[in-house]
């Protein structure tokens, strides 16, 4: 406990977006306790992951010597593998020995067969220093734009929609504004399971009078606070956001003075939603028109209002859609620009927003400047010293379908698992065992790293100094509280060493010569500095002077679009891609669990929430149970065109009919085994929040 520590450190937590600030009590080189810190976006509290999940560094399946696969192993998952005696499959390497390797594999393939040869996966579990020195490996030693991070399989069509029609991917207000809203819509998102923190915050603006309405088609434990908690039909978002608008167009709900000052487009969408009624969208919604003219005229009405959403509304086909319905919402009635008003996607992973800030996108160079822009590529090229390649590369599930084609022949993974948390899992498996170099460095022998040629031991977040970027816009410090195991190192150090052995001139000696190049590239870290932060411990960009605070609300008085005016875009309904019939009448869709944090590799290796939640569950409405005979705690069969697994059944009230939820960290029952591999063509996102299924006992 705190009390026998002989020395503490402050940082900020590994988990969700949410980034909450803590202090590590550290004995004899090791965390023994962890205490929430005064931060901006958690006032001393934390969750149960932030508060217990901190012993996975030290499990015994941790990598602390680089590792090579044994000849004659075949790649892949063997059930008979046990990731705490790596030996049986991989043989231990010098440093030297397997950086070489990784990187001669890597080079041998880009000299053959070109730069789309070859790809890379950063991780929003890293830094911004770490995901900006890896993307620029993959810009300058790939030579190509095949760079994609886990923003792909979360908010990347939340982005998509946000920069189209705001010029912005970031949120445009942070979530304390929630206690200054009259009105906060929450859709798509399980914030007390997801955001935990954050939901502490939507929980006391409930108590304080402001209306909550939840719109979901789960019902989620946020609904017992809520003003109003509507259950839609899964996969109806456009149709309901539509009918939203047509009731605030219909009623002249709409603040006629913001649009004609701030927006372009407003005439098209009103004539668009025209026929989009509330009773012709009640059906497919499965929401009373009533309803729906209800819940538009308290969004409407309200002096201040904001709208947070989550995967529920971009993991689908018409995931785009989905965020630009709600963009619609906020710039018709002026919601947007003042305090407690704003759109806010509540971001997933710790530094999912400052990867993505920091360029591991195909498409764009950071700070979301387009590859294909001639004048911002010649800047990058005069920065980095070298040619860019001037084409978007392929995004996480292309790069798997490329390497099925062939076109694909090598991979440097850091810190994320596909093999896990890609959908239609075997054929995202199959296209890990096809590559021909496979570059894995992460902490574990993780799922994906069981598919590796060469595995490089990393180093966990509370091993290394860097900054993070939460879902409020908010940089923070994080700080190396215990040493590296063994013989494990920075993931900077070793991007630097595989750079290194492509041939890039390299000197980076700490994270903070990293973020000084970065301040160079990127106008979003306009008066932020290395110093600053460690002294501050958080500043929000944007921020516009060196002494003064960061920006919690932006777009007060123009945009960042061309026009300086925001665009509404109007949307059409579209089925999923896999919609439910009598064959597979059960809509699947998956997500997090509270004590568990993606795939499952870090949580599942923290003692306390592993025994919170041991194994495998699924979750089914108590009436959908019964009518398979079963008892919760029985055993469940879920299969999809893809697959089947088999798991432990769970009932929950407040989920309806017709659906079945399955988190997606155990891979004793890997949930993207049946999930749709269909990208929503925007953001290109798999549907991962549906897919048609049908449920057995067994
Ligand atoms: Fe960590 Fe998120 Fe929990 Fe805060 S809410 S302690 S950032 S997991």
């Amino acid at each position: 406990d705190s009390a026998c520590a002989d020395r503490k450190v402050d940082s900020v937590c590994p988990y969700c977006g949410v980034g909450c600030q803590l202090t590590y009590h550290v004995k004899q080189d090791r965390i023994v306790f962890v205490e929430g810190r005064n931060g901006p976006s958690n006032e001393n509290r934390l969750c149960v992951k932030g508060r217990f999940g901190f012993d996975y560094p030290n499990h015994p399946s941790r990598l602390t010597v680089p590792l090579i696969r044994r000849e004659g192993v075949p790649k892949g998952l063997d059930p008979d593998f046990d990731p705490a005696k790596p030996f049986s499959h991989f043989r231990a390497a010098s440093w030297d020995e397997a950086l070489d390797l990784a990187a001669a594999g890597l080079r041998r393939l880009r000299d053959t067969h070109g730069p789309d040869a070859l790809a890379g996966f950063g991780s929003a579990k890293c830094s911004n220093e770490e995901a900006w020195l890896f993307q620029k490996l993959v810009r300058t030693g790939f030579r190509s734009n095949h760079v994609d991070h886990c923003t792909r399989l979360c908010h990347a069509s939340s982005v998509a929609a946000l920069i189209e029609c705001i010029g912005s991917g970031a949120v445009t207000a942070s979530f304390m504004q929630a206690q200054q809203a009259d009105v906060v819509i929450l859709t798509g998102c399980n914030p007390t399971v997801n955001h935990p923190v954050a939901a502490t915050y939507f929980k006391q603006a409930a108590k304080r009078g402001t209306k909550l309405i939840v719109l979901d088609p789960r019902g989620i434990t946020m609904g017992a606070y809520a003003h109003r908690m509507v259950r839609f039909t899964p996969g109806s978002d456009v149709s309901l956001f539509n009918a939203m608008l047509n009731v605030i167009v219909t009623e002249q709900l709409y603040d006629e003075d913001y649009i004609a000052a701030h927006t372009e487009g407003f005439e098209a969408l009103k004539a668009h939603v025209a026929p989009m009624t509330p009773e012709a969208m009640s059906p497919a919604c499965g929401v009373a028109a009533e309803e729906i003219r209800d819940i538009a005229r308290l969004y409407a009405k309200a002096e201040r209002a904001m709208i947070f959403w989550g995967m529920g509304i971009s993991q689908h086909t018409h995931g785009t859609d989905n965020a630009r319905g709600l963009i619609s919402l906020a710039l018709a009635t002026g919601h947007i620009g003042r305090p407690g008003t704003g759109l806010h996607p509540l971001r997933g992973q710790n530094n999912v927003q400052g990867a993505s800030d920091a360029g591991l996108i195909p498409m764009v160079f950071p700070d979301y400047q387009p590859v294909g822009n001639a004048q911002i590529r010649a800047a990058f090229e005069e920065l980095w010293n070298t040619p860019l390649h001037d084409k978007p590369g392929l995004t996480v599930v292309e790069i798997m379908h490329a390497i099925h084609a062939g076109t694909i022949r090598g991979m440097y993974i850091q810190g994320e698992n596909p093999a896990m948390s890609d959908p239609d899992l075997a054929h995202a498996r199959g296209a890990l065992a096809m590559l021909e170099h496979l570059v894995v460095q992460d902490l574990f022998v993780t799922e994906t790293a069981q598919f590796a040629d060469v595995i490089l031991p990393a180093s966990a977040w509370a091993e290394k100094d860097g900054t993070v970027t939460n879902t409020n816009r908010q940089v923070q410090m994080g700080r190396a509280a215990v040493p590296l195991p063994g013989d494990a190192r920075p993931d900077w150090w070793i991007i630097q060493e595989i750079a290194r052995r492509l041939g890039l001139d390299w000197h980076y000696t700490h994270p903070r010569d990293v973020f000084a190049e970065m301040k160079r590239g990127m106008h979003s870290l306009d008066h932020i500095s290395w110093e600053r932060l460690d002294a501050e411990q958080s500043v929000t960009y944007p921020c516009p002077a060196d002494d003064a605070p960061g920006l919690d609300v932006v777009f007060g008085d123009r945009f960042p679009t061309a026009s300086g005016r925001a665009r509404f875009r109007p949307t059409v309904p579209l089925p999923p891609d896999e919609p439910i019939d009598d064959a597979w009448p059960t809509v699947l869709i998956t997500g997090r669990q509270l004590e568990h944090w993606h795939t499952g590799s870090m949580t599942r290796r923290a003692a306390v929430l592993d025994a919170l939640e041991p194994a495998a569950v699924a979750t089914l409405a108590p009436g959908e149970l019964a009518r398979l005979g079963l008892e919760p705690g029985e055993p469940l069969a879920i299969e999809t065109r893809r697959g089947s697994i088999t798991l432990t059944a769970r009932t929950d009230p407040l989920m309806p009919e017709g659906m079945v939820f399955v988190p997606f960290c155990y891979v004793e029952a890997a949930a993207n085994m049946l999930t749709n591999p269909a990208l929503d063509p925007y953001g290109k996102i798999p549907e991962f929040k549906y897919a048609a299924c049908r449920l057995s006992a067994c």
